[in-house]
């Protein structure tokens, strides 16, 4: 079934009282038959609803659909994007092993996997992901993830996916895109052999900036990789905090479900149910408003590139960027809405962020409304200044998350912005 019918229909049996509508299904608990029900629903012989904190029929279907618009086996909803990657590194790593990482990612990741969980005895590696050949030689017997964005933001460079897969799998590690900027509309990761995707949906997906959410994305049958992995011992042998579960020898699609069991159970990151209804919602016009989204940054781009007092544009749908042939390979439809570009120096690009009257000056993307962002001097202050020139965010660059309003109404504002 085509991606638009999927985001409409998907994941949704509509319930006794047969609404259009998905129903927000607000409740903590769930009422058990009679205590052998709640008895085979703990042991996993039955599945069913427990306690939200671990699954709710709203987030239910939000996570069913998503995961079948991006082709993937199963997901599981997190409280927010961060939460979500947080949870594909724990799932997998712990003190002693280490993870290897692209430098160009989103400031939150770079802080999590430098600063928070080297707090937690795992080391992160990184790699530049124009260069994925450097992973080789950061691989030992104790990586357990290589992450990395689709679209980074905000240098803008599009991951060589097969590059990176063809390294990850000859040594049998997995592979764990974040492909927030990419949708599940314009970039099928699963199609190019990763593993696992996570999501901030709080931007594309949710599309009009109203709530924070996440998602974890595994593909169809991850335990052909994980089963007999002696990396990922965890998922083959027994779990004692669940009674000697081996998740590798259950017929369930087994990543998001030791999520659910073990990390969702004692940390709790869990999407509320109206936020969930939320990200539903955006669901239905997703492909609609990523055709927008990336023609009018198309548009914008080619409109900057032109323009006297701008250097350099990052997006991959201009014939002169590097990441062109990249683009065009994995991605469909379009290159989304997020761009930057580069001028002489902090001070013009603080000026410009400070003179648009349609785009806001806010620290967000994926948004219906159009951004405008100094990385330098918010979502990237809290990195030094090499962390800065390896996430490739200049002084003087300027981010854009093209929005869905009239896009000669964007290209006239920037226009009287740049002076
Ligand atoms: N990943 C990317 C690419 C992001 O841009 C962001 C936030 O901007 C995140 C993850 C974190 O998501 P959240 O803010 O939902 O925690």
């Amino acid at each position: 079934m085509n991606q638009q019918t999927l985001a409409i229909h998907a994941g949704y049996d509509k319930d006794s009282m047969a609404t259009m509508a998905v129903p927000i299904y607000q409740t903590t608990a769930y009422e058990f038959r009679d205590t052998k029900h709640a008895g085979d629903l703990f042991a996993l012989k039955e599945l069913g609803n427990i306690y939200t904190r671990l699954m709710n029929p709203t987030t239910d279907v939000f996570e069913k659909r998503f995961a079948s618009m991006e082709g993937g086996a199963s997901a599981i909803g997190t409280a927010s994007g961060m939460s979500a990657i947080f949870y594909a590194i724990a799932n997998v790593a712990e003190a002693g092993d280490n993870i290897i990482v692209a430098k160009q990612v989103y400031g939150g990741t770079t802080t999590l996997t430098g600063h928070t969980i080297k707090r937690f005895g795992i080391e992160t590696r990184y790699f530049d992901v124009s260069n994925p050949s450097q992973i080789e030689d950061l691989v030992d017997e104790k990586t357990k993830i290589i992450l990395f964005e689709s679209i980074t933001n905000p240098s803008i460079d599009v991951a060589d996916f097969d590059a990176i897969v063809a390294i990850a799998d000859a040594h049998n590690i997995l592979t764990c895109v974040d492909n927030t900027v990419g949708t599940p509309i314009l970039c099928r990761p699963f199609d190019y052999g990763v593993d696992l995707s996570v999501h901030s949906t709080s931007k594309y997906t949710i599309g009009q900036g109203t709530a924070l959410g996440g998602i974890v994305v595994e593909r169809e049958n991850l335990v052909d990789k994980i089963k007999g992995n002696p990396r990922y011992a965890h998922f083959n042998e027994p779990d004692e905090s669940y009674h000697g579960l081996v998740y590798s020898d259950l017929p369930l699609p087994l990543f998001s479900l030791r999520i659910r069991l073990s990390l969702m159970r004692d940390l709790g990151a869990t999407p509320a149910p109206f936020n969930s209804w939320l990200n539903i919602q955006g669901l239905e016009t997703l492909p609609l408003r990523m055709a927008q989204h990336s023609s009018s940054a198309l548009a914008i781009a080619e409109f900057l590139e032109n323009h006297p007092k701008v250097s350099k544009v990052n997006y991959p749908g201009l014939k002169s960027n590097a990441n062109y042939e990249l683009g065009q390979k994995y991605f469909k439809g379009g290159h989304s809405g997020l761009l930057s570009f580069e001028v002489a120096d902090k001070q013009t690009a603080q000026a410009i962020a400070d003179s648009t009257d349609i785009f806001s000056l806010v620290v967000n993307i994926g948004d219906s409304k159009s951004i405008i962002t100094h990385p330098a001097s918010t979502t990237h202050q809290q990195l030094s200044a090499q962390e800065l020139i390896d996430a490739g965010v200049p002084a003087g660059l300027v981010r854009l998350s093209i929005g869905l309003e009239y896009t000669q109404d964007l290209i006239d504002d920037l226009a009287k912005a740049l002076g």
